[in-house]
């Protein structure tokens, strides 16, 4: 089979889907390998570090003309750019990276229209099996650690406690907001660099993990008792409990230096869990990082992708952490998606067998049709005649 890596389009992403040093077991395993000429530079990887791991250098048509290709964004994740390249596509492509299916449904429906068959890594279900395979863990990792940092340097104060001879200085108080996995990260991150970490969850089964890292977590007199979903994730929650919820929350982050926020529902919309008016309520100089800007933000004073102060108080919106330290996140993306390509060919690629949970969960388009439920849900189609596709079901 003939495998390609391709450089990514969308503005700023300087991921690459696979590094040079993961292409060996492809090799191995009697695939070519194409990478498109330049596709790893911007995250650290030169053309001839592809070619001497094996890799074969190719234009853009050219990789487009593989069996599979395998990118860190394809589809609605690229947005406009992705315009072009639909158009290179066809029922002898299989494209396997992030698509943003349950953001951008429409836009999976019109790649469905070409005939490619399109996996969507967003979707890998969070089972032991599949860790290997989860890039939404493995970048949101990276980018918890990244946001602590940008926090840390727009602040004016240090975040260890310092004692010199010129006084002691107290340690930054920093508050993390969600403790998934990008919030575990941040935790970690704030506890290294000295700070006195507090964190609080929508989700109570996080208290133990958070106080395991050396944090305090936050309790909140709140009913969270349907807050979780049978798969670990946050639950949209009623919007009394949200406004119960910044109620108590103002209180804590006034006293805070630097707020994380890292709040996410799956499908929906980041959660406010800061209004303009708590932000008023900040001392000058405290630093607010929302990394769920790109889906809405948690924060109301949050824009998107720039950095804006609000009263004294800084407001980060980062929207892709992740491509910021682009060497790192690729080499663990590049594990992700080799790892899951080997198992669609241990299913036995391209066929899809129906009773593997790994292969129908992300299995978004084939044969001409979105057939994954919810995206065809989210996208205005039908339910799918299942007799009509040779695709499993997803669940
Ligand atoms: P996520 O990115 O969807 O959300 C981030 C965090 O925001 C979550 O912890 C969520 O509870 C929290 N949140 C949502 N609304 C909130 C609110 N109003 N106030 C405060 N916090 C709020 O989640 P994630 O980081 O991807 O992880 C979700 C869960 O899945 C975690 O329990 C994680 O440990 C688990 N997980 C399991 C596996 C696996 O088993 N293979 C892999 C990865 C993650």
């Amino acid at each position: 089979m003939k495998i390609a890596v391709v450089k990514e389009t969308f503005p700023g992403e300087n991921r690459v889907a696979v590094v040079p040093g993961a292409i060996g077991p492809l090799l191995k395993a009697g695939h070519t390998v194409c990478v498109e000429r330049a596709a790893g530079l911007a995250a650290g990887f030169r053309d001839d570090a592809y070619a001497a791991a094996g890799a074969e250098l190719v234009d853009r048509d050219e990789a487009f003309r593989s069996d599979c290709l395998l990118a860190v964004r394809v589809g609605g994740a690229c947005g406009a750019n992705w315009a072009t390249d639909r158009q290179r596509l066809s029922a002898a492509t299989t494209l396997i990276g992030m698509a943003d299916p349950l953001g951008s449904a429409t836009a999976c429906a019109e790649d469905a229209r070409t005939g490619a068959t399109v996996y969507a890594l967003e979707l890998v279900p969070r089972i032991t099996r599949a860790q290997s395979m989860d890039v939404l863990s493995s970048q949101a990792n990276i980018a918890g650690y990244r946001a602590v940092l940008l926090g840390a340097l727009a602040l004016r104060k240090i975040v260890p406690m310092m004692t010199t001879a010129a006084g002691t200085i107290r340690p930054a108080k920093v508050l993390i907001l969600g403790a998934g996995v990008a919030g575990l990260q941040a935790i970690a991150t704030a506890k290294r660099l000295g700070g006195l970490v507090l964190a609080y969850d929508v989700r109570p089964a996080v208290k133990e993990q958070v106080e395991s890292l050396g944090a305090k977590f936050v309790e909140l007199p709140l009913e969270t008792g349907t807050s979780e979903t049978k798969g670990g994730y946050a639950k949209a929650m009623s919007e009394e409990f949200y406004q119960r919820q910044r109620e108590l929350l103002g209180k804590v982050i006034a006293e805070c230096d630097l707020v994380v926020t890292t709040a996410l529902i799956p499908g929906k919309p980041a959660p406010t869990l800061i209004t303009s008016e708590m932000v008023a309520g900040m001392q000058p100089g405290s630093v607010v990082v929302d990394m769920a800007a790109e889906r809405g933000g948690n924060c109301e004073a949050t824009t998107p992708g720039d950095t804006v102060d609000v009263g004294g108080v800084t407001i980060l919106g980062p929207t892709n952490l992740p491509a910021e330290v682009a060497t790192h996140t690729s080499q663990l993306y590049a594990r992700n998606v080799v790892t899951f390509l080997q198992h669609l060919l241990s299913c036995g690629f391209p066929d899809v067998p129906a009773d593997d949970e790994i292969c129908r969960e992300t299995l978004v388009a084939r044969g001409g049709e979105v057939v994954h439920p919810k995206v065809r849900e989210l996208a205005g189609l039908p339910p799918l005649d299942p007799s009509a596709t040779d695709a499993p079901a997803a669940s």
